[in-house]
């Protein structure tokens, strides 16, 4: 069975199809710049010397849909020779508030619950609607699931996801932690256990989700115990773009002194902050670690400040799953930032993690980068959250 996956942005749409029999990505594209003018699908066929551009107008999702149906089915550069040859389709969803911890078919009841939820996720679910809707009226025979960021941290205790704000607003208004990136701290999990070659169930591992996005997750057993997102992706670790964690103080004060809006201060927090904000450079580690050999003062600090905060959350998982078995490393960053993994687990020894300086020296890897007489195992891990989603889908709909 053949699965699409699909991950709509207000402006931009990814997808991927994977060849469920063993699990192959078979094409996988991006669309920019839907809505825009000077929209572009670029479309990947595995194995094929290039990629398929097409340039023309998609004036929404529904348009830029078609348009990957058009190149999946094309007869040059396509994967499949019908849509019936697709069996299900897969889409990411950000939020699915407290309703669902794991993914599901997606019927009318669903898209009534995501409609639900914007709200909470303004930015993110009214795109991700946008592409069920599109789906379902294109290919109206063909099953869909959704798969949220927010499932995998359902099994947070409620110490851990309530805020110490009056409880009302809770109840209300449904505050509190929800975490985010659950597919990808799922799918490291679930890899770390097959390295270590040790049941999920067996043990304590902290996930370091370092992208342009980041987030820490305690995971105990094979469950999420906490998570540093929030109620939005704001809070937690430094970032590409935004503050993560701060005295919220800071919000009244900034508005007053700059004549700004809350929702004005809180754009600042979501765009102009981060390693970005501090450095005054970029928020790509690439650009701050340029700047940082031409003498960047700020630079220097951007990055210690990114890995201060890391540190400071697998401290504080250590102590609340009461130790640990390993640490993994995954996103961008935590991908292929060789000098930022060694900031953050430098001088963590008498913790019993120790890094090995040559094995940590590969980017893009599954790869065990600890020294061999660690007693917590440091993982490289890439990330792959598209196939968690056409995993799940596929388990619903075969
Ligand atoms: P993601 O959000 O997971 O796609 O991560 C994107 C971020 O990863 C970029 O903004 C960079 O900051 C970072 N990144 C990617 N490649 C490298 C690299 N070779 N060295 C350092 N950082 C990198």
């Amino acid at each position: 069975m053949k699965v699409l996956v699909i991950n709509c942005g207000s402006s931009s749409l990814k997808y991927q199809v994977l060849d469920m029999t063993n699990e192959s990505l078979i094409a996988k594209g991006l669309v920019e710049r839907i809505g825009l003018g000077g929209s572009v699908l670029k479309h990947e066929k595995v194995g094929a010397a290039e990629k398929a551009v097409i340039e023309t107008s998609m004036k929404d999702h529904k348009e830029a849909i078609a348009q990957v149906i058009a190149a999946l089915t094309n007869k040059d550069y396509g994967v499949i020779s019908s849509m019936e040859e697709l069996g299900a389709i897969g889409h990411r969803v950000v939020h699915a508030g407290e309703k669902y911890a794991a993914s599901i078919i997606i019927d009318d009841t669903v898209i009534k619950v995501l409609e639900d939820c914007v709200e909470l996720a303004p930015l993110h679910n009214p795109p991700n609607l946008l592409g069920i809707t599109a789906c379902k009226e294109l290919l109206p025979g063909t099953p869909m699931v959704a798969v949220f960021d927010t499932a995998f941290h359902q099994t947070m205790p409620a110490e851990s996801y309530i805020y110490a704000l009056p409880y009302e607003y809770y109840e209300k208004y449904g505050i509190r932690r929800y975490g985010f990136h659950g597919t990808s701290h799922k799918y490291v999990a679930e890899r770390a256990a097959a390295i270590l070659d040790k049941p999920l169930s067996q043990l304590k591992l902290i996930t370091c989700h370092l992208g342009n996005g980041a987030s820490v997750s305690a995971i105990k057993n094979g469950k999420c115990i906490d998570t540093s997102m929030g109620f939005t992706p704001l809070e937690g670790l430094v970032m590409g773009t935004r503050s993560g964690d701060l005295d919220p103080a800071i919000i009244s004060f900034i508005a007053s002194k700059e004549g700004k809006s809350a929702d004005e201060v809180i754009n600042i927090l979501n765009k102009e902050s981060g390693v970005l904000g501090i450095s005054g450079v970029s928020s790509d580690f690439r650009d701050i670690e340029e700047a940082v050999k031409s003498g960047s003062e700020r630079a220097i600090l951007a990055l210690k400040v990114f890995a201060h905060r890391v540190r400071f959350y697998i401290g504080a998982y250590l102590a609340e799953m009461n130790g640990l078995d390993a640490i993994i490393f995954t996103a961008g960053v935590g991908e292929n930032d060789i000098d930022m993994r060694e900031l953050i687990t430098n001088e963590l020894n008498r913790l019993g993690i120790k890094l090995d300086l040559v094995k940590n020296k590969v980017r893009g890897k599954e790869t065990i980068i600890s020294a061999d007489d660690s007693k917590v195992k440091l993982l490289l891990i890439p990330t792959n959250e598209e196939l968690v989603i056409a995993r799940d889908t596929y388990a619903l709909t075969k």
